[in-house]
C-alpha cells in the first residue's frame, strides 16, 4: 500500500477534524434548541400537574445535588393563599430546600408571564452568585417559556395553535437540562380525581369558604361576580362560586339542605373536569415545545402512578418502581448536564 508522510497524515487528519474546522458545530437536528457551554446551567422540571415534578425535585435535591435551589414555575402558586386548593407542598415536604416564587404574591393582582421573566431571571442570577444550581419547578409552560426563551414578546401566544410552531423561539438564555415527567393521560386522570377528592379531605372546602367570606364574595347582589384576577383563577374558585352564593344560607330546611348537596355535588364534578382539562392542555403546550426543537428529556413515570393507584402512594413496590424509572433515570441526566 501506499505510505503517506506523516506531515501529509497530519494534513489529513486535521482537515477531518471538527476542531480543526472553521464551521461552527451544528445542532443534531436544525430545530434543537441552541445554547452554549458559556451559559449558567439551569435544571428544569416540567409535566402536567399531578405528575409528581415537586415529589422528584426534592428527591433529586435532597439525595444528589444539594446545592440546588428551587423555582416555583406554577403561575397559581406563586400567589399568597389557599395553599390546600392550588396544592402548594407544605413546608414539612419541602425538607429545608430552599423554594422561589412559592406563595410570594399579592393575590389580588396579576402576576404576569412577564413579571416572572424579569424577577425570576434576576432570582437566577442571584442562586448562581451562590454558587448553586437553579432548579424550576412547575407546570405553567407559559412562565417557563417566558423565562427561558431568548425573545419573547409579551403580546403575542406561542401555544396559540393558530400560530406556526415557528413561533416558538428556540433560542434560550440559559444552559438547560429539561426533565419533563410525562403519565399517559388515562392514567393520570384517575389519579387527578382521586386528588381533588384528598384535598376535599385535607380541608379544601373550608379553605375556600374562608376565602369566599374574606373575598366578600357571599352576596345577593347578581352583578357582584368573581372577576378573574390573580389567585381568583385558581380551580376551585370559580367552580365553587355557584354554591358559596347561594340564597339560603346555612338553612336547615330540606329543600335548602338538598339544593346545598346538589350544588356541591356540581363544584367538585367541575372541579375534577377542570382538572383534567388543564393536564391535557398543559401537555399540549409541552409537545408544542418538543415539536419546536426544545431538548426535552422524557421520564416515564405512568408505572409508578399505576402501582400508587393499585395499591399505595407509599408501598413498597411503588417506591421501587419510582426508583428505578423516575428518580434513578432523572439523576443520571441531571448529573451528565452539570458534570459537561
Ligand atoms: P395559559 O397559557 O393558559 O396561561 P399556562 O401554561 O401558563 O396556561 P397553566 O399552569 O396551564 O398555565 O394554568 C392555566 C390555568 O390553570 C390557571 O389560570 C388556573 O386556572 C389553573 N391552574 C394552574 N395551576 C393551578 C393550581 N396550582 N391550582 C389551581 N388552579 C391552577
Amino acid at each position: 500500500p501506499p505510505t503517506r508522510s506523516f506531515s501529509s497524515f497530519l494534513r489529513l487528519y486535521k482537515s477531518q477534524s471538527p476542531s480543526s474546522s472553521k464551521k461552527k458545530p451544528t445542532c443534531p437536528t436544525h430545530m434543537a434548541t441552541t445554547t452554549t457551554r458559556r451559559q449558567k446551567k439551569v435544571v428544569v422540571i416540567m409535566g402536567p400537574t399531578g405528575s409528581g415534578k415537586s415529589k422528584l425535585s426534592i428527591d433529586l435535591v435532597t439525595r444528589f445535588f444539594p446545592n440546588s435551589e428551587i423555582m416555583n414555575s406554577d403561575k397559581i402558586q406563586v400567589y399568597r393563599g389557599l395553599d390546600i386548593t392550588t396544592n402548594k407542598m407544605s413546608m414539612h415536604d419541602r425538607r429545608g430546600v430552599p423554594h422561589h416564587f412559592l406563595g410570594e404574591f399579592d393575590p389580588d393582582t396579576e402576576f404576569s408571564p412577564f413579571d416572572f421573566r424579569s424577577i425570576g431571571s434576576k432570582t437566577i442570577a442571584q442562586i448562581i452568585s451562590r454558587r448553586k444550581t437553579p432548579m424550576i419547578v412547575g407546570g405553567s409552560n407559559s412562565f417557563i417559556y417566558s423565562l427561558l426563551a431568548k425573545r419573547f414578546n409579551p403580546n403575542s401566544d406561542v401555544f396559540d395553535e393558530s400560530n406556526s410552531v415557528n413561533s416558538v423561539c428556540t433560542e434560550l438564555r440559559y444552559n438547560c437540562c429539561f426533565l419533563w415527567v410525562d403519565v399517559s393521560l388515562p392514567v393520570l386522570n384517575q389519579y387527578l380525581d382521586k386528588r381533588v377528592d384528598e384535598m376535599l379531605e385535607e380541608g379544601m372546602f373550608e379553605e375556600l369558604a374562608d376565602y369566599f367570606v374574606s373575598e366578600g364574595f357571599i352576596s345577593d347582589d347578581p352583578a357582584d361576580s368573581v372577576s378573574l384576577t390573580g389567585l381568583k383563577k385558581a380551580i376551585g374558585v370559580p367552580e365553587f362560586e355557584k354554591y358559596f352564593k347561594r340564597k339560603g344560607g346555612d338553612s336547615e330546611r330540606d329543600d335548602d339542605v338538598e339544593s346545598r348537596r346538589v350544588l356541591y355535588e356540581e363544584a367538585v364534578k367541575a372541579i375534577k373536569d377542570n382538572t383534567r382539562l388543564l393536564a391535557k392542555r398543559q401537555l399540549g403546550k409541552i409537545l408544542r415545545l418538543r415539536d419546536a426543537g426544545w431538548d426535552l428529556h422524557k421520564i416515564d413515570a405512568t408505572e409508578a402512578f399505576r402501582e400508587a393507584m393499585m395499591t399505595s402512594k407509599t408501598g413498597k413496590r411503588t417506591v421501587e418502581i419510582w426508583e428505578k424509572q423516575v428518580v434513578e433515570p432523572s439523576m443520571k441526566i441531571v448529573k451528565r448536564f452539570l458534570m459537561e
